[in-house]
């Protein structure tokens, strides 16, 4: 490994955290995940982040967005409950226990908008894409006092805080580490392996991934894995580093020594659940 002093999850301490649904269980309590993600440039985003979450057992998944993403993510999710904006804000969606923000959103003063009614919701918020470029340009969409779960590669994490990238790639860490306590919210970075680390420092590395990842669209997978566990009542942290081990376990799964698509992984989710709960 290259992060020496760090820890990684286990199967089991993956199959301890992941929420099991149970004879009282309804779709709202299982948890209802709220995603404002895509734009008329990228549709592709929305599908496969509510397609994340779909797989991952949010209880239900409402989507927000801009017509275009609509159209797509009604084709491909039935299952999804939709609300076509017709404003930049999340007023009318009903409640959530989280949001997915980011993912092929935009950068304009719409998408700007927009992350600015999630971000002024009480409930957890994941931040990935598009979301962290909007959150660089705009340190004050941060001050909530809701919990905040950053996914940036090493890319995003250099122009939210002004690192280098080489740098951050050299010791990557450290910065993840200094992201988190530097911005009072748990951050995951991205690459070969994942990171995550809290402000306290508490950090865990994940490395159940697959190098065949390294392909579109496979992030905004995990931020709709790691946002369904955050809607079902897991702090950012366990959100992040379980979503971080399914997803990469997902990512094996699809690829199996070949090429993998971004849906593939989405479809793998329910198997890489199924081979870490399995027996426990
Ligand atoms: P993004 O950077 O948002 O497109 O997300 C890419 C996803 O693929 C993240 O979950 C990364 O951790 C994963 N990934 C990218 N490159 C690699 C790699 N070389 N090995 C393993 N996982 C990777
Ligand atoms: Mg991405």
């Amino acid at each position: 490994l290259p992060e020496p002093d760090v820890a990684a999850l286990g199967r089991d301490d993956v199959a301890g955290l992941l929420p099991r649904p149970g004879a009282e269980s309804d779709k709202y309590r299982r948890g209802v995940l709220g995603v404002a993600a895509g734009s008329h440039l990228y549709t592709g985003a929305a599908v496969l982040a509510v397609g994340g979450a779909l797989r991952a057992g949010a209880g239900m998944v409402r989507y927000a967005g801009a017509e275009e993403p609509v159209a797509q993510v009604r084709a491909h999710w039935p299952e999804a409950v939709i609300t076509q904006l017709r404003r930049p804000s999340v007023d009318d969606v009903g409640r959530v226990q989280a949001w997915v923000l980011g993912p092929g959103l935009g950068t304009d003063e719409w998408a700007h908008e927009l992350a600015a009614s999630v971000l002024a919701s009480d409930v957890p918020v994941l931040v990935d894409a598009d979301g962290l470029t909007l959150l660089a340009l705009d340190s004050a969409l941060l001050r909530r006092t809701a919990p905040v779960l950053l996914t940036p590669h090493a890319g995003e994490l250099a122009r939210l805080t002004g690192a280098d990238r080489a740098d951050i790639e050299a010791d990557r860490l450290r910065h993840v580490r200094a992201a988190a306590a530097e911005l009072g919210v748990t951050v995951l970075l991205k690459g070969s392996t994942t990171l995550v680390a809290e402000p306290s420092g508490a950090a865990r590395v994940n490395v159940t991934g697959s190098s065949w990842l390294a392909t579109g669209g496979t992030g905004d997978v995990l931020s709709g894995i790691a946002g369904a566990l955050l809607a079902q009542g897991l702090s950012t942290y366990d959100a992040a580093s379980c979503g971080a081990y399914v997803h990469g376990l997902a990512g094996r799964l699809a690829a199996d020594g070949a090429p993998l698509t971004a849906a593939g992984v989405a479809t793998a989710v329910p198997a890489a659940i199924r081979t870490v709960t399995s027996g426990s």
